[in-house]
């Protein structure tokens, strides 16, 4: 299985000389299985370049299909959707999985993102791709020889938020954003959801030194604890804030590099950057 980070930035998409190493795309993950399975978690402006991306491939043809799994549908998971050109090329097939709310289904939400209001699309009855949608639920399923498994993560039922886990054979990758680990129940399901992952992704956009106004996002120092204890092999942390420079990621890896060797701890420690692609 193969990892892909085409969007790694948090709240708002981020442009400029400052951020280009790490990239200004808010989030998008793609996976790639062995049997050329295509799973993609969350549609935030990255998915734009990932699906143009595709389009030299079966998409351009009509004949792609791919599984979007969502986690919460805040506009820096959703943006991107409706613009990569295999979302309007019919015969590609898309297959959607992620939470309802109280307020209304994630088809909902995804259809209210294309009305004429905000859209010339006019809704998800004009893209030409097939699309499904699916609630997301806690019964595993499979896609090809991916297994996958999901977990909700937040209790508020008008933005609900869950984490994905995919596996392939013996390898896996766990992704959980955008949680506050605020009581121990969430703390422990995470800690169980990320057991021994080859690859955790998780959300991280400040340190616990910084005095941030914040709406529910763990620090750096929460996912590496969660990592060590749950027996991660390696931590990318993403959702970077947009304030945050690629001189100062690099600050913070190597901070915190080097108090993981001081530890003596093994955990593989990076800051997740746009474009790369790690061998799971
Ligand atoms: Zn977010």
């Amino acid at each position: 299985m193969k990892l892909q980070f085409w969007g790694v930035r948090g709240y708002v998409p981020t442009p400029g000389a400052e951020y280009l190493h790490y990239g200004g795309n808010t989030c998008c993950t793609a996976l790639m299985g062995a049997n050329g399975e295509l799973v993609v978690i969350d549609t935030g402006t990255g998915f734009c370049q990932f699906g143009d991306a595709l389009v030299g491939r079966e998409f351009g043809r009509g004949g792609g299909e791919m599984t979007l799994l969502i986690s919460h549908t805040y506009w820096d998971h959703i943006l991107g959707l409706p613009f990569p050109a295999l979302v309007h090329i019919p015969g590609n097939r898309l297959h959607i999985y992620g939470p309802d709310s109280t307020r209304g289904s994630l088809q909902m939400v995804y259809d209210g993102m294309l009305s004429p209001v905000y859209s010339p699309v006019y809704g998800l009855a004009h893209i030409g791709a097939t699309h499904s949608f699916q609630p997301i639920s806690t019964t595993p399923f499979m896609v090809g020889g991916l297994r996958i498994s999901a977990m909700p993560l937040s209790q508020r039922k008008h933005s609900p938020i869950w984490a994905y886990r995919v596996e392939e054979g013996s390898r896996s990758v766990v992704y959980i954003t955008d949680v506050r680990y605020t009581n121990d129940l969430i703390w422990q399901q995470a800690l169980h959801f990320a057991d021994r992952a080859s690859i955790l992704v998780h959300s991280a956009p400040y340190t616990r030194h910084e005095q941030v106004q914040d709406y529910g996002h763990s620090r750096v120092e929460d996912a590496i604890e969660l990592a060590q204890k749950a027996g991660a092999e390696q931590l990318m942390l993403f959702h970077h804030a947009p304030t945050r420079t690629d001189a100062q990621l690099h600050a913070i890896v190597k901070h915190y590099r080097d108090r993981l060797v001081t530890q003596g701890s093994g955990l593989l420690l990076d800051a997740a950057r746009e474009g790369e692609e790690i061998e799971v």
